[in-house]
């Protein structure tokens, strides 16, 4: 075990404490936060904005980016313009952050989890597939729930540490059963599925620019459609519902305060510009990891096939749930910050009485998986 420690604490060039994942501030940053400052334009109207809307729409290939306070306000909204209601259900996975369920609870709608792939650690469309075919139904153009007898309306794959799950496959499976297929790729900047990126596969998808993600304005997110009236009512809805008018407040709805603030869009500009650097970084770091866990009797999670991941978050597979735990309580006891993959959803007391399909690849999983330093190396 030490002489994992030793290695990591080699390769991020220090003797002491490496932190799982720390942001890097090493462009335009202070220039851009100072522009941002000087014009007083903080809020959120303001050019950033609108620059990084037209920068990060271009980088992932959608027609349209609308940017919000932070991801979990990105799927809030996603699963509204996806038209899910209160009393709706939402398919969805248990190995995931928090976020997604909290998006799919906002709304009054419930989740249903289906298995994850072993390889991907996302939605697995064979479990997402068996758990239609035996349980739902098509009425009246609906996918409805035979059990609870409520309209499935959505289906939320994630890409786990920013590894692609097969999402065409997914993709597939919900247009035949008439769901609408919203992307939470909050950790997935930078991944591509066949060439194409994460994100751009479903109806709408959400990111986040939280302080741990790949690049981060401190707290953000953002969404993408390449449907103009889902665009234009994203903008609409996080933005008070405010008519746009020279002076008068007319507001058409009940709506949400969620757009990003100018001087954060400011923050994000910045690390656009080295995002590619990062993934370079993150690349690396994974080929030398890979490397030396093969040596070690320890499984480095490579990207899965016809993939290109970020690498967000490095995670290696250990052999039991005992293991994990020793190498847990040793690394984090020597300075090296490592992190068990989150607790399964359908566990949580919340969700406790979801529907599920059988969760046999999430729970070898969750006794197994952990993170480990990540950050862009300098
Ligand atoms: C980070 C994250 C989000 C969004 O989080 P915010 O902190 O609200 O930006 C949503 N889903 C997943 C899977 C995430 O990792």
């Amino acid at each position: 075990m030490q002489k994992i420690i030793d290695f990591i604490k080699q390769i991020f060039f220090t003797n002491d404490f490496i932190p799982l994942h720390e942001p890097r501030f090493i462009g335009n940053e202070k220039k851009y936060l100072n522009e941002c400052i000087d014009s007083t334009f903080v809020s959120s109207v303001g050019k950033f904005v609108d620059q990084f809307e037209k920068e990060f729409a271009l980088y992932v290939g959608s027609k349209y980016a609308i940017a919000t306070v932070n991801g979990t306000a990105a799927l809030h909204i996603s699963l509204l313009l996806a038209d899910v209601k209160k009393d709706d259900e939402v398919i969805t996975q248990p190995l995931t952050f928090i976020a997604t369920c909290n998006a799919i609870s906002y709304i009054g709608a419930k989740p249903i989890f289906v298995d994850v792939d072993l390889d991907t650690m996302g939605m697995s469309p064979k479990s997402l597939l068996d758990f239609l075919e035996n349980n739902c139904e098509i009425k009246d153009n609906n996918c409805i729930n035979k059990t609870t007898r409520k309209i499935i309306k959505a289906c939320v794959p994630m890409h786990t540490f920013g590894h692609p799950c097969k999402i065409e496959e997914i993709k597939d499976i919900c247009e035949k059963w008439n769901i609408v297929l919203v992307e939470d790729s909050a950790e997935s900047l930078g991944s591509f599925y066949k060439n194409k990126h994460t994100g751009t596969f479903g109806k709408i998808a959400a990111f986040s620019f939280n302080g741990n993600k790949i690049i981060t304005s401190g707290g953000g997110g953002v969404i993408v459609t390449d449907d103009e009236v889902l665009a234009k009512k994203a903008k609409h809805i996080t933005t008070t519902g405010k008519i746009p008018h020279p002076y008068e407040y007319v507001h058409d709805q009940i709506a949400y305060n969620y757009r990003l603030p100018n001087i954060n869009a400011a923050l994000l500009v910045a690390q656009m510009e080295n995002l590619d650097n990062f993934l370079t970084s993150k690349r690396q770091l994974a080929k030398i990891y890979k490397e030396f866990f093969s040596n070690e009797n320890i499984t480095f999670i490579k990207e899965p096939a016809n993939s290109k991941s970020n690498y967000w978050l490095q995670a290696v597979l250990l052999n039991t749930k005992k293991q994990r735990d020793e190498f847990l309580e040793y690394s984090n006891k020597n300075g090296v910050i490592t992190r068990p993959i989150w607790k399964l959803m359908n566990e949580l007391d919340m969700f406790k009485d979801c529907q599920t399909n059988k969760l046999i690849n999430a729970k070898y999983l969750e006794e197994r998986i952990v993170n480990i330093p990540s950050s862009v190396r300098l």
